[in-house]
């Protein structure tokens, strides 16, 4: 069995002194459930505080972005060398990222080479928009995506992926995926695609998130969908106790509770 990965995306929410605050109030709770990998990505700024107090512990840290150079002339810029001090994880490609800040394709597949390299874990982002969606591409949209993040990968990296299904509407809007939509897409495109390059053992190996609007009302039902292996929360993860929720409502779903 795939163990289950629910990770916070905190986005540019939390300074430093917030960031504790929320750890220090998520802490206990998430520690108390089993069989859940539970990440915290705050933003960068507050990257080492949050190491530092889950230090020891099962959690991990995830940092939001990277760039794929070690070190350079690249001002504003956070490279894996520097991400791996403090984090495990690393989230890739998500669409925000793809939006406001034009990353392609192309430069989600340089990262994730870059984070692999590093031995960090990335979460890889992939997920169409609502206009995609009514013209009846999603699954065309989300394989190109897929095929565009493995480019040039071997089967073992690929195992040690993690993908987040996110359709970009679902996104911090309360409209949630149903279970079977994102059952949909997570099993019959994600996976599907991986499993047409890399064979289906690696396929069945790889986790796969939903993400978008997930909140403690959706996520028993969002989380008990047979190809989805956790979720990637954003709003949700800002409120301890919804976090706690959710990833306790997630090993549940996984009957690891
Ligand atoms: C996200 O930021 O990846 C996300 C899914 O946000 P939200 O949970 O707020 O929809």
């Amino acid at each position: 069995m795939r163990t289950p990965i629910v990770a916070g995306n905190w986005k540019m929410f939390k300074t430093v002194a917030q960031a504790k605050e929320l750890v220090a109030a998520a802490k206990d709770g998430l520690l108390a459930v089993a069989g859940v990998d539970s990440v915290f990505c705050p933003p960068f700024m507050a990257v080492p505080a949050v190491a530092a107090a889950v230090a020891g512990t099962a959690l991990g840290v995830g940092a939001q972005n990277m760039y794929w150079a070690d070190e350079g002339a690249y001002t504003g810029e956070v490279s894996g060398l520097m991400v791996k001090e403090f984090c495990q994880y690393v989230i890739i490609g998500h669409s925000e990222r793809r939006e406001y800040f034009c990353e392609t394709d192309e430069d989600v597949n340089k990262k994730i080479l870059a984070a692999l390299g590093h031995g960090l874990m990335p979460i890889v982002c992939v997920g169409e928009s609502l206009n995609v969606r009514q013209a009846g591409d999603t699954e065309a949209w989300v394989a190109a995506q897929v095929k565009g993040a493995l480019a040039g990968l071997t089967a073992v990296q690929v195992k040690g992926l993690v993908f987040a299904y996110e359709r970009i509407w679902a996104i911090g809007t309360g409209l949630a995926a149903t279970p079977q939509d994102a059952e949909h897409v997570c099993g019959n495109v994600v996976r599907a695609t991986i499993a047409s390059l890399y064979g289906a053992a690696v396929a069945q190996a790889v986790r796969i998130q939903y993400g978008g609007s997930i909140k403690p009302a959706n996520a028993l039902e969002l989380m008990s969908q047979p190809n989805v292996d956790g979720g990637l929360v954003g709003g949700a993860s800002l409120k301890a106790a919804d976090f706690v929720a959710i990833v306790a409502a997630t090993a549940k779903a996984k009957g690891l509770s």
